[in-house]
């Protein structure tokens, strides 16, 4: 009567570890062996709120290195394993729930790289705690999974062997940029994520840095991020940023980088202390010396830009040098920082937009303005075309990239008379204009930048 009780199963069975996120694992059945055992890779025990855990991969399909899950667990402890050659090894040990057949019940497990036993998982005898028989001339009592089923189950994660785990670490799923970037990743092989800022928060005070998400989800270690932090939440952005870079992600365009572009004043010091040309610009904060500042870039008609504007709001443009007095203190009135700029008429409204990745200009196109406006962005109703840049605007952009410190970057040049001048330099230049535009795969060469990188700071590593 007893024996109807218990879960007969085979020498060889398909089971669940749902705390781990593994839905399907083949695993063999070892009575031999008293605890059971789980085949992982990139091991590391690490502290969170002074409780000690386990974050390790596994490729849960056998001969299959593509499908990786990322897991974490607390650890229970680090125990010394004999294995069957009398090997000892030192391995954590983790509590997950398993599930086999109608049996659901917590076990514990060793982690171990070590792939001798050709299955990801060996259910030692510890695990049938007297609810298991087993029958060791059959296999899959409790179901049978083909590769095809076993492999729908882990849908979505698989990435080319060697595909890496990649973030774009963004805002908004939905927009142009952010797609062709996943989209890009996953036609070369690698497993994307969208992880979206607002839902990042970070334990500053862990021994290991840390990134939570959505509240209950520690986020595993990326090997690359690419960042597409809205201006909005710069500040927030490139804190989680940072994190990401403390993690180990090598990061498509570093914190520091973004922070540097997004201050247009500080940009423009940087680049004009190395000779980088632009419009004649000046920054006061008093409104005593208005007079001064105008005087400075030459009269009107001229420029004033609010510091945090984008997109081109936040430009404007002062005829007259009374306008230019008058629209100058209102900015200072409400406390706004501005600068204010030579206006260069000559550009007709039109700027171009340098596409820079890795030292490279891979694209470029000219900005139209639209009838009646200065302001060539396309979000103000700019049109675009296709543009060849001289070899001298190629070499401000290439320079103006580099000296920002980012390697991927949008320039934007205007074409003055006394030669091209930069505007300002962006770290999360849009896709959508320069691919319909150069027509060419503009995300596919910023995965392609990551793969090098990530291919560089793997051998220098190991060297
Ligand atoms: P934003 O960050 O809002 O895009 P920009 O400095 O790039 O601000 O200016 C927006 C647009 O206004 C530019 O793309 C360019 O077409 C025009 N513009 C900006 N500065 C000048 C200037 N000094 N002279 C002429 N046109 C300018
Ligand atoms: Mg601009």
């Amino acid at each position: 009567m007893l024996i109807t009780q218990k879960t007969v199963i085979g020498k060889e069975e398909w089971c669940s570890l749902p705390d781990l996120n593994l839905p399907a694992i083949k695993a063999r059945i070892d009575s031999g062996a008293r605890t059971s055992a789980l085949h992982a890779e990139n091991i590391h025990i690490y502290k969170s709120r002074g409780d000690q855990w386990v974050r390790f991969d596994i490729n849960p399909l056998q001969k299959d290195r593509r499908t990786v899950v990322h897991c974490r667990a607390p650890l229970v402890e680090e125990r010394d394993v004999k294995s069957s050659s009398g090997h000892t090894e030192r391995r954590p040990v983790i509590e997950a729930r398993l599930k086999l057949g109608e049996v659901v019940q917590t076990i514990q497990l060793t982690l171990t790289n070590r792939d001798s036993m050709g299955y990801r998982m060996l259910l030692g005898r510890e695990a049938m705690q007297g609810r298991m028989l087993i029958d060791p001339e059959k296999s899959f009592l409790q179901g049978m999974l083909s590769e095809i089923e076993a492999k729908e189950f882990y849908r979505g994660r698989t990435g080319k062997e060697g595909g890496l785990r990649i973030a774009v670490l963004a805002s908004n799923p939905e927009l142009y940029s952010n797609q062709r970037l996943m989209e890009a990743g996953r036609e070369r092989g690698h497993n994307m994520e969208f992880i979206n800022i607002q839902h990042c928060y970070i334990n500053i005070s862990a021994e290991e840095p840390e990134i939570h998400y959505r509240g209950t989800e520690i986020l595993a270690p990326f090997d690359a991020v690419i960042p597409r932090i809205r201006p909005a939440i710069t500040f927030y952005g490139c804190a989680v940023l940072r994190q990401f870079e403390m993690m180990g992600a090598f990061c498509l365009n570093s914190s520091i980088g973004i922070a540097r572009s997004r201050d247009k004043l500080r940009s423009l010091q940087m680049l004009a202390s190395k000779g980088v040309p632009m419009p004649v610009t000046s920054f006061a904060h008093s409104p005593q010396e208005t007079q001064e500042l105008i005087k400075m870039v030459g009269g009107a008609p001229l420029v004033v830009k609010l510091l945090t504007g984008t997109q081109g709001v936040g430009v404007v443009l002062a005829e007259t040098s009374k306008a230019a007095e008058s629209l100058i203190n209102a900015f200072k009135a409400v406390k706004a920082d501005i600068l204010v700029q030579e206006f260069i008429r000559e550009a007709d409204g039109k700027d171009l937009r340098c596409f820079v990745i890795d030292d490279k200009v891979v694209a470029a196109m000219q900005r139209i303005a639209p009838k009646g406006d200065f302001r060539a962005n396309i979000h103000r109703g700019g049109a675009a075309v296709e543009i060849k840049l001289t070899s001298e605007e190629r070499k401000i952009a290439l320079h103006s990239a580099r000296i920002m410190g980012l390697s991927v970057a949008g320039v934007d040049i205007i074409r003055s008379a006394s030669g091209p001048k930069v505007l300002e330099i962006n770290s999360s230049p849009g896709l959508e204009g320069i691919e319909s535009v150069s027509g060419m795969d503009i995300a596919g060469l910023m995965i392609e930048s990551i793969e090098k990188s990530v291919v560089k700071k793997r051998v220098k590593a190991a060297a």
